[in-house]
């Protein structure tokens, strides 16, 4: 396996030390942007059978490694095609129930004055 277009090194080192930050910035595994943790939603990697069931942690309690990403099934659907679950858990992830979750918020009306993602028209990236 090779990596087309090495990814940046990971920003590590936090800054804002000391500066009282009240919301917390989280990186979307999706777009790569990061955003208030209050528009992102926590998934979280729990191993089964030596695979890794990726679950929505909506309430942000789940122990296990988490990612992040937008509550929008754009940058679900890109988090999907660039692999960034299997980079994030390490492993093989099965990402049924998170893309149920996805889905249904799809469906959902939504109303609470998020910007709504535009669906990709042509694949560029
Ligand atoms: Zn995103």
């Amino acid at each position: 396996m090779y990596e087309a277009g090495s990814p940046s090194a990971f920003p590590t080192s936090s800054a804002a030390s000391g500066a009282a930050v009240h919301i917390p910035q989280r990186t979307c595994i999706g777009c790569r942007k990061k955003d208030d943790q209050a528009v992102l939603i926590r998934l979280v990697g729990v191993e089964s059978d030596g695979r890794i069931a990726v679950h929505i942690d909506e309430h942000r309690r789940m122990s296990g490694r988490g990612a992040w990403v937008h509550r929008g099934s754009a940058c679900f659907a890109a988090a999907l095609r660039r692999r960034a679950f299997n980079r994030a858990f390490r492993g093989q992830v099965d990402t049924a129930d998170a893309e149920a979750w996805f889905k249904a918020l799809e469906s959902a009306p939504s109303g609470s004055g998020l910007e709504t993602v535009q669906p990709e028209s042509g694949s560029e990236i």
